[in-house]
């Protein structure tokens, strides 16, 4: 069995599709999924569909590029999504498209950096782990989570990328990395000598779908049902056992959200 620990479901919902994404992804042994909510209107999404389908468990945030005039109001909303929301993601900080001018630019970060923080110090006060979205951002995101003196053990760095210097900041900081079909495309050498630096005791597998389709599906629409690709690709390239490799990640899964369902 497989869990895909980071997915966006919320255009099947609408779509009155989920049903039939689901049984594909069952079809494939990806039994049980972390549906991941970027703003308000998903939380909602998900809040509902984890209450129907006991397969589902979901996360709420507010992603750093779904911040708007009204993310006050979105984050008083937060709490009343615990505790039946298992952890506080995706949030983080994504510097990949600045603003083209300087003081916008600080702006933009600085407006990032405070919905981050609150919503750190929001996990700090209901005892939840965060999954983190970082992009272009590595060092201020560390930054942020030493400032707010967060407990690495409580952070998941989802869709990991970066190099094996970073990936070792953080696992000795006690920190869990979650792969995407990233690590299947073949420019991917740099993150595959990260993944080779990774034990297998903090090591997710997720999809992030429908982004990032793993090859042979690179640029079509994910979904969970292509996650073997994923966990295949890592487990022959650590050269570990696929069944061995699949339980591991289960485990890591249900231990960095404390939840075994
Ligand atoms: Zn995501």
């Amino acid at each position: 069995m497989l869990i895909d620990s980071h997915c966006h479901l919320e255009d099947w919902v609408k779509a009155n599709q989920i049903e039939k994404v689901l049984a594909e992804a069952c079809e494939q042994d990806v039994q049980k999924f972390v549906a991941v909510g970027t703003q308000l209107a998903d939380w909602q999404i998900y809040a509902s569909l984890a209450s129907h389908h006991k397969c589902i468990q979901y996360c709420v945030g507010l992603h750093p590029l779904n911040i708007r005039d009204d993310f006050e109001v979105q984050l008083e909303q937060l709490p009343t999504f615990f505790p039946n929301a298992i952890a506080i993601g995706e949030i983080g900080l994504d510097f990949h498209q600045l603003p083209s001018h300087k003081s916008e630019q600080i702006t933009y970060a600085k407006h990032q950096i405070v919905v981050f923080e609150k919503q750190l110090r929001l996990a700090q006060k209901y005892n939840m782990p965060v999954v983190i979205h970082c992009r272009d951002a590595f060092e201020v995101v560390c930054e942020v989570l030493r400032y707010s003196c967060f407990d690495f053990h409580s952070v998941l760095f989802h869709c990991f990328t970066g190099t094996p210097q970073e990936a070792e900041y953080l696992l000795t900081a006690g920190a869990f990395l979650s792969y995407a079909g990233v690590v299947t495309f073949k420019n991917a050498q740099a993150i595959q000598n990260t993944l080779l630096a990774t034990p297998l005791d903090r090591i997710l597998v997720e999809t992030d779908c429908p982004y990032l389709a793993p090859v042979p599906y690179r640029g079509k629409i994910n979904t969970p049902a292509l996650l073997p690709y994923t966990a295949k690709h890592i487990a022959a390239l650590k050269q570990i056992d696929f069944q061995t490799f699949c339980e591991a990640t289960v485990q890591n899964t249900q231990v960095f959200f404390r939840t075994h369902w």
